[in-house]
């Protein structure tokens, strides 16, 4: 440091010096003053235009000069802000490439993209599953290259499903389930994997199950014409009549799990067009619930609002299994002494909605998720009322292939309310008697 300032204080003394020889022997002063300040802010001027031009070319480490000087300063210490700088960007790119390597042995096709779903990067599996080609389609719309509607209503407004499965544009019979994860400002992964093998198991399984449930139909139906013959014998023991009464308990209970798991397949075989299915009367969904009803001592508890105006279309016997669904669960759920209110209303929005509310013990909030799961049955209800855990599942499938949405809200110990909304384009009626209802409070 002190060299620096050395080299300064001499040139100074150097400039001091010639301006008075100069001034001494011109006499002129002011004219020698002009010369050596001209000499001096040259000398400086010719010192920061050697270092502009090595900024310039980009503080190569191989051009570094010396300067004794103020410059020096600056050099050294741009110098080392470069060394610094390789140093950090040769780390970053080993760390980078390190994480490349990663992601690039990951299963799952991974794609990196900007705000305007171009592809900024890919690895490997996206090339067999997805068809992409790195680097050919990097910085391409990812809909100029998949012509997926699906996948693109999904990567643009991903709340409304957590992921969805499509088949693979590479092979079409082959099912991938992709995912999109936002990340920092604006950035977006999609994740895609090849789900065929699970999708062939769920198919296979509940192909299973519907089969199963049907051959186990016509054996059941025998056994019920039995028991019913067994009824009308007069010679029974006390012990043989209570045998029979467990016999057909059990018997009922069967035939009711084979018609839930029947109903299941059926809900979940497809996805009904918005102009598909019958027109069904509301207040008939009322006879077939009274029906259903029948079998429950305390049914007069249940207060029914079905308008004789409104009109549903889509699939009979299903609507009515989310109906005999949801108010035989408030029932079973709830206890003998209080209300359960069953209502069909029009909301706000002319869609049509179906609830049922009751003042049992309630759900707790993280098991509510669970709910609509296949042979899911809540802890307590497992222990003290019988059931098969299918109701709800049915009730959901049913109500996604109608394109209608399943709300469930509930409190411990005060009671809870099902509800399931229609879309408008299901929704039909006959506009002489038509008024709207307002809908229930919610707990
Ligand atoms: P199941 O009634 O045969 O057990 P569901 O699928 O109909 O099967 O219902 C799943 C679980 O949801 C039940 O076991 C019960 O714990 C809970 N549940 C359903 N309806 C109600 C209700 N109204 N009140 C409290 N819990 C309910």
């Amino acid at each position: 440091m002190l060299n620096i300032w050395s080299t300064e204080a001499w040139s100074l003394s150097i400039a001091a010096v010639a301006f008075g020889l100069l001034g001494f022997f011109s006499g002129n002063w002011f004219v020698a003053s002009l010369i050596t300040l001209g000499m001096y802010i040259l000398w400086l001027y010719g010192r920061l235009l050697k270092l502009e031009q090595w900024i310039r070319k980009g503080t190569k480490a191989s051009e570094v000069y010396e300067d004794n000087g103020f410059v020096g300063i600056i050099i050294r210490q741009l110098h080392q802000q470069k060394k610094i700088h390789n140093q950090r960007k040769r780390r970053t790119k080993k760390l980078l490439h390190r994480m490349n390597e990663n992601i690039s042995a990951l299963p799952d096709a991974t794609v990196l993209l900007n705000k305007e779903l171009r592809i900024e990067w890919c690895n490997d599996p996206a090339r067999y599953l997805l068809n992409l080609r790195s680097p050919q389609d990097l910085g391409n719309k990812l809909k100029n290259i998949i012509r997926d509607p699906s996948l693109l209503a999904y990567m643009e407004n991903p709340l409304v499903q957590e992921h969805i499965e499509i088949n693979s544009p590479v092979d079409p019979k082959v099912t991938i389930q992709v995912r999109k994860v936002s990340f920092g400002a604006n950035k977006s992964l999609l994740i895609a994997r090849n789900v065929s093998d699970q999708k062939q198991l769920q198919e296979s399984l509940k192909n299973f199950v519907a089969n199963a449930s049907h051959e186990l139909r016509s054996p059941l139906t025998v056994i019920w014409g039995h028991l019913e013959m067994l009824e009308g014998e007069q010679e029974m023991s006390k012990s043989g009549k209570r045998s029979l009464r467990i016999a057909q308990r059990q018997a009922e209970r069967m035939k009711e799990l084979i018609q839930d798991l029947l109903l299941l397949s059926q809900v979940e075989s497809y996805h009904l067009a918005p102009d598909e299915g019958e027109r069904i009367s509301i207040s008939e969904l009322k006879t077939g619930l009274l029906e259903a009803l029948e079998k429950y001592d305390d049914r007069h508890r249940v207060h029914l609002d079905f308008p004789a105006h409104m009109f549903l279309r889509g699939i009979s016997i299903e609507i009515q299994g989310i109906c005999i669904n949801l108010v035989e669960n408030a029932i079973k759920y709830s206890p003998p002494d209080k209300p359960v209110r069953v209502r069909w209303f029009e909301s706000s929005n002319a869609e049509y909605v179906f609830d049922v509310e009751d003042q049992g013990s309630g759900i707790e909030q993280e098991e509510i998720s669970q709910l609509t799961n296949r042979y899911y049955r809540g802890q307590k209800s497992r222990a003290e009322v019988s059931g098969s855990g299918l109701g709800l599942a049915i009730v959901q499938h049913a109500a996604n292939k109608h394109g209608a949405v399943f709300k469930i809200v509930s409190e411990p110990g005060k009671g809870s309310c099902f509800s399931v909304t229609f879309p408008s384009y299901r929704c039909l009626r006959d506009d002489q008697q038509f008024h709207a209802v307002p809908p229930l409070a919610n707990h």
